[in-house]
């Protein structure tokens, strides 16, 4: 699959609109925690800006209620994007409205102006063509930089991009990488190819599993996820989760992987704990004796080791959800020595976005990995097979 690049388009001089993803997380005080989606795109916009364009960038974020709200303006991001592109960046008051429609009509050659929230207008999360016209009248290119939510059906992701013809929009630098990633591995994998699996629930990423099976030599599945799968099997899981309707399925992929002569591994221990709380009475023991009222909260030594023993002649490694509740250090280390673990390898790794993410930021591995995904949401549907609204938009045909 090939993008339109924003390398081809003649837009020296002009005015270009930039959808980013610049929703970061923030803690109570409002400080960005996290800033890599903002770093991401900064390729993107000094290519931009090193053409004298003048940019006009739009991103969400957080989930306001489609008005203005104080609590979800860009301000914050403006500072810190200002301050990584060492370069002034005028902050609208407005999405459409007069301020933003007089900045965005003054502004000139070398100049950035950032919208305010675009999800402070109803009509972003509608696909509104309406709103999607206002914003595209703005300028005379189009770029799509906004791989975080370019699985979103949204009028500055799909409406918009519609109104330009593909020699005035293309795809930005980080969309691109993101799709090639995705794209090459998945297509022409440098084999043997593994994907690790967890998370939460099978249902989440059942699909992404069916997409996956035919094209990995290993799979490992982990999480609470391997519970349906436990189960399944006839394990006896005590009060771990599992999604009992969905365990017929579990059986099928387990079926398809033998078929396909894909090896499927599933934890063969676990941290077991009482209670879902960061200080319970923990135990480790096998899977097939987890005390009855106990639930598995994270993959045990064996299956760590087990996992990387299988994981030694690995070439190629896709990673998506994590290994256990790692958000309580007590139930963090599966996740941590098979993050670690991978961050050694040679092989190419692949780090799905969210939460697999955010676990390998914690350990601070991300300089290790080859990639790591700046969409959780979007990179999982790249997984199962799809395409994205946002990107279908910006394709070679
Ligand atoms: P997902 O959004 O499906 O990728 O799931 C991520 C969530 O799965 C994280 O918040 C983890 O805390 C959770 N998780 C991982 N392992 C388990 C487990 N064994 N039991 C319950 N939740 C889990």
């Amino acid at each position: 699959m090939e993008l339109y690049s924003l390398k081809d388009l003649p837009i020296a001089g002009k005015k270009v609109f930039i959808r980013c993803d610049f929703n970061v997380p923030m803690d109570e005080f409002g400080n960005i925690t996290d800033d890599r989606r903002i770093r991401s795109a900064l390729a993107t916009l000094k290519f931009c800006l090193d053409q004298d364009c003048a940019l006009i960038i739009a991103t969400h974020a957080g989930r306001p209620t489609g008005e203005f709200d104080e609590k979800y303006s860009l301000k914050p991001i403006q500072l810190r994007l200002q301050k990584l592109l060492k370069h002034d960046v005028m902050l609208a008051k407005d999405v459409v409205g007069p301020d933003a429609q007089a900045k965005a009509a003054a502004l000139q050659k070398g100049e950035i102006l950032m919208l305010e929230n675009i999800r402070f207008e109803k009509g972003e999360t509608k696909n509104d063509p309406k709103l999607a016209q206002a914003l595209a009248n703005m300028a005379e290119f189009y770029v799509n930089d906004a791989f975080g939510v370019s699985h979103r059906a949204h009028a500055s992701v799909e409406a918009m991009a519609e109104l330009f013809d593909t020699k005035h929009k293309a795809a930005g630098f980080l969309l691109q990488k993101e799709i090639e990633f995705f794209a090459k591995t998945l297509e022409k994998p440098v084999r043997p190819f593994a994907a690790i699996v967890g998370g939460s629930k099978v249902s989440g990423k059942l699909e992404a599993l069916k997409h996956l099976l035919p094209k990995v030599d290993k799979l490992f599945i982990g999480g609470g996820m391997a519970f349906t799968f436990l189960k399944a099997l006839g394990e006896d899981i005590g009060k771990s989760l599992v999604e009992d309707d969905l365990m017929n399925e579990a059986l099928a992929v387990m079926e398809e992987a033998k078929r396909l002569k894909v090896k499927l591994y599933l934890p063969v221990d676990v941290v077991a704990a009482q209670e879902f709380t960061p200080d319970s009475v923990i135990k480790l023991v096998t899977t097939k004796e987890i005390p009855s009222g106990w639930m598995g909260l994270d993959i045990g030594p064996a299956t760590v080791r087990m996992f990387r023993e299988a994981l030694v002649d690995v070439q190629t490694i896709l990673w998506n959800g994590p290994m256990g509740v790692y958000e309580m250090e007590r139930y963090a280390r599966g996740s941590s020595k098979i993050a670690h673990f991978v961050a050694d390898s040679y092989a190419t790794t692949i780090v799905g976005g969210g939460d697999t993410a955010d676990l390998v930021q914690r350990i601070g591995l991300d300089e290790e990995m080859t990639f790591i995904s700046t969409g959780g949401g979007a990179s999982l549907e790249l997984l199962e097979g799809k395409i994205l609204p946002g990107v279908q938009q910006l394709v070679i045909v």
